[in-house]
């Protein structure tokens, strides 16, 4: 039988690499996106923390290795650090629970690490740096030859009939039909509000990215703390704010009692989010790029399947490395093509998974 056609809408990280494990298993791909929504994309700072701090629900033990460019990687010790207790209490929590090597740094090996915040994890040595960005890019210029690219205008809407998804219409007014088998994954990421309700919220997060000799090498690839973060790439170096964002998007009305309990975090109000940063690597301006991340009130993604050809992949969160996962490519495409009956990542999930990272 021939395989179904599956249009992507959105080509960030989870379209990429979807509309690449389609490819690969000879599955007809259209693939909408523009340059023009480039600005919505997501710039992940690049940590694969596929163990440290990780729900029960994205965890899969044991890990599996990816087939990522080795070239991309960054391995070496990576540290997170909170001067909250109550943080700190539930990274203990996390690793009674977990078989993991991750562990608090005790305050002589903290300052071997020359860091001075309280509390310190080491992260789990399966834990690495990622350059998602140039790996992104690299898919993309490989689908561009293997699928049906289309990047003359955004998606705009669908057109419904029947409870199936008939065309797709894209802000120049050009319509895309949608074929009798075919199916469309819509994943764009924090502009998926645009297409229908979803109970996510946007956080604004500022980073920079510098020459690798602007900033002196310390005994650690990466370490990220209440108020900055620092990558160090083969190339550069990214420096973000940390846990400090600006709630930029607000979920629809209707969802908003899933998000009381984390609303109120000071952490998602900050206005001089750079601050620290700016002070910590004594940076002399202010020229921070931003970007806005997507996030559950559980911080677990939504996979839904919507009508009769819709699937919707979206709030991936500060963990967008899951799209990354075999386990996670398989269930999106058991749910794409409704050939699943458990999904424990649909919208009205009735569970309530901890996050042991904010
Ligand atoms: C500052 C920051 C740091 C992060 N750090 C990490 C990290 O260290 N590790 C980690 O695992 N995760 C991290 N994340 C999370 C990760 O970046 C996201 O989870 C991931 O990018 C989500 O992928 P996505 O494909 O859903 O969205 P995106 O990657 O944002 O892609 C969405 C795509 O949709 C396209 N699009 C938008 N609107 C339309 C439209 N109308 N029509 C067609 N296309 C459209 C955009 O052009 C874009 O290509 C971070 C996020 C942020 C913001």
């Amino acid at each position: 039988m021939p395989k179904p056609k599956i249009h992507v809408v959105g080509c960030g990280q989870v379209g990429a690499t979807m509309s690449n494990y389609f490819v690969n298993r000879h599955f007809p791909v259209s693939i909408y996106d523009t340059k023009k929504n480039a600005k919505y994309a997501q710039v992940p700072w690049g940590w694969m923390r596929r163990m440290s701090l990780q729900q029960m629900e994205r965890l899969q033990l044991p890990l599996c290795p990816l087939d990522l460019p080795q070239n991309h990687i960054s391995q070496g010790p990576m540290v997170i650090s909170t001067s909250s207790e109550l943080r700190s209490e539930k990274w203990k929590q996390w690793l009674r629970t977990v078989h993991t090597d991750a562990r608090l740094l005790t305050e002589k090996e903290a300052q071997d690490f020359e860091i001075h915040e309280k509390y310190n994890l080491l992260c789990d040595s399966h834990d690495y740096l990622f350059d998602f960005n140039q790996y992104k890019s690299e898919l993309i210029r490989t689908l561009q030859s293997q699928t049906e690219w289309i990047d003359k205008s955004s998606a705009k809407r669908f057109v419904w009939k029947n409870n199936f998804i008939q065309g797709i219409l894209l802000e120049n007014g050009q319509y895309h039909s949608i074929e009798d088998e075919a199916q469309v994954l819509l994943c764009v990421g924090n502009q998926t509000k645009h297409f229908l309700p979803v109970p996510v919220a946007g956080i604004s997060l500022q980073y920079r990215v510098v020459p690798k000799d602007a900033i002196p090498p310390k005994p650690y690839i990466a370490h990220w703390t209440d108020n900055r973060s620092i990558q160090y790439f083969n190339n550069y170096v990214k420096l973000g704010c940390g846990m400090n964002g600006t709630l930029t998007s607000l979920p629809p009305m209707k969802f908003w009692s899933n998000f009381f309990h984390f609303l109120w975090k000071q952490n998602y109000s900050w206005q001089n989010a750079t601050t620290a940063v700016r002070e910590h690597w004594r940076l002399d301006h202010d020229s921070f790029e931003s970007c806005q991340v997507d996030i559950t009130p559980d911080f677990l993604p939504i996979v839904q399947p919507i009508g009769k050809n819709l699937t919707v992949v979206c709030g991936l969160s500060g963990s967008g490395f899951t799209v990354y996962e075999p386990w996670f490519q398989e269930h999106v495409k058991n749910v794409i093509l409704r050939e699943i009956s458990e999904n424990r990542f649909r919208i009205d999930r009735k569970f309530e998974a901890t996050s042991f990272l904010y």
